[in-house]
């Protein structure tokens, strides 16, 4: 039975004297009463529903507003992943991707074989290809320009999401043009929104620390607004369990809010789990499944202006993602097909689910599986 039209689950337990009780043990009815009316979460909030022990009375909130923007929905996509080049000269202490002497070693793939990974799946539809890359100093303009040229070649159907707003700095180097004009002409070839990779924590102290050759905050939200602003939408990340606290996470996460209510240009949310290993900060445990849902329920309160928000199986496990559609998110992203950055190359495990995984996925987590494009538009309610 499709309950998409059906009284919100949340919006039942609200009323639920269980809940009330819950939320006032937790320290959360005053929140709670916010949530329920549709109110704006204040930084201080935040840090308090990150404080709060109580994942569950957390989750319910976050369940809320996922089931009044979203009802019963859980999003997909059938996509595919391609990374172009593992070089990368920013050397992020959290980054297990890029060559080096004692990792990966360095690839960079010709357009020619990125139209070869294209025709490895050209037998299965797709809705959109994400391409994103490292920082290789090597490439020039035209590399880029002819990467998406190539992909709407390929595949002239497909949305190509392409290049964080890191790669965009970098592009906008090499071009030697403003970055208005930059973005214009990318689109002009095909590219058709961003991913909102790089952003990592918003935040000048992690920057410093974490990142110090990459761009830093402001730089990341002036490409962001102004790819919003050429007509580019694009999602955005948010990088925890390393080194963040509490109050940066949050103050991230305002940070995106008030960019959304500049340009309305952020179409969701994408927590990313740190994984340590093959890092300069592998001594650091890594986020729990607990971790996990926390950190997208907190951001689905938060972000009452993004649609949606979306758990990336690939970093959280997709058991994890199941039960993250109860904890705020509404979104498992997609098939992915080939995905490096997280990939352990001594293992060669190839990172995909099948249409048919994701949908029995889905189901079993008790949500109604909508086939999406890249842009939100239903491709089928399945
Ligand atoms: Fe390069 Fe991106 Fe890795 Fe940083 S996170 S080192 S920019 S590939």
């Amino acid at each position: 039975m499709q309950r998409v039209n059906a009284e919100p689950v949340g919006q039942v337990a609200n009323r639920s004297p269980f809940w009330a009780r819950r939320l006032a043990e937790s320290a959360l009815d005053e929140i709670g009463q916010k949530v329920l009316a549709g109110g704006r979460l204040s930084f201080e909030d935040g840090v308090r529903l990150y404080r709060c022990t109580d994942l569950n009375a957390v989750g319910h909130l976050a369940n809320v507003v996922r089931e009044r923007l979203n009802g019963n929905r859980a999003y997909f996509v059938r996509n595919q992943h391609l990374n172009y080049t593992n070089v990368c000269c920013k050397q992020c202490r959290f980054c297990s991707f890029y060559s080096r002497e004692t990792g990966p070693k360095p690839y960079t793939l010709t357009v020619n074989e990125v139209r070869g990974r294209l025709r490895r799946h050209a037998e299965q539809p797709l809705s959109e290809v994400h391409i994103v890359g490292g920082i290789n100093l090597e490439l020039p303009y035209a590399y880029y320009l002819d990467l998406i040229r190539a992909v709407k070649e390929e595949r002239p159907d497909v949305h190509v999401k392409a290049f964080t707003m890191v790669e965009i700095d970098q592009i906008q180097q090499v071009s030697g043009k403003a970055l208005e004009e930059t973005l214009l002409e990318l689109k002009s070839v095909g590219l058709g929104s961003l991913p909102g990779g790089g952003a990592e924590i918003l935040s000048e102290r992690l920057h410093e620390l974490l990142h110090p050759a990459k761009l830093g905050p402001e730089r990341w939200l002036e490409i962001a607004r102004t790819a919003h602003r050429v007509g580019l939408k694009s999602t955005a990340t948010m990088l925890y369990g390393h080194e963040e606290t509490i109050e940066e996470r949050v103050q991230h996460l305002v940070r995106l809010r008030g960019l959304q209510d500049e340009t309305g240009g952020l179409q969701c949310l994408v927590p990313l789990s740190f994984h340590p290993a093959n890092t300069a900060l592998s001594a650091i445990p890594g986020p729990s499944g607990v971790d996990d849902l926390m950190n997208l329920a907190v951001p689905r309160l938060m972000l009452d202006n993004v649609p949606h928000i979306k758990s990336f199986w690939i970093m959280t496990s997709a058991p994890v993602s199941q039960l993250a559609l109860w904890y705020g998110a509404d979104d498992l992203d997609g098939t992915i097909q080939e995905y490096e950055v997280t990939r352990d190359p001594q293992k060669d495990t190839q990172q995909a689910l099948t249409r048919e995984q994701l949908l029995s996925l889905i189901r079993e987590a008790g949500r109604q599986p909508v086939e999406r494009d890249a842009l939100y538009g239903v491709v089928e309610r399945c």
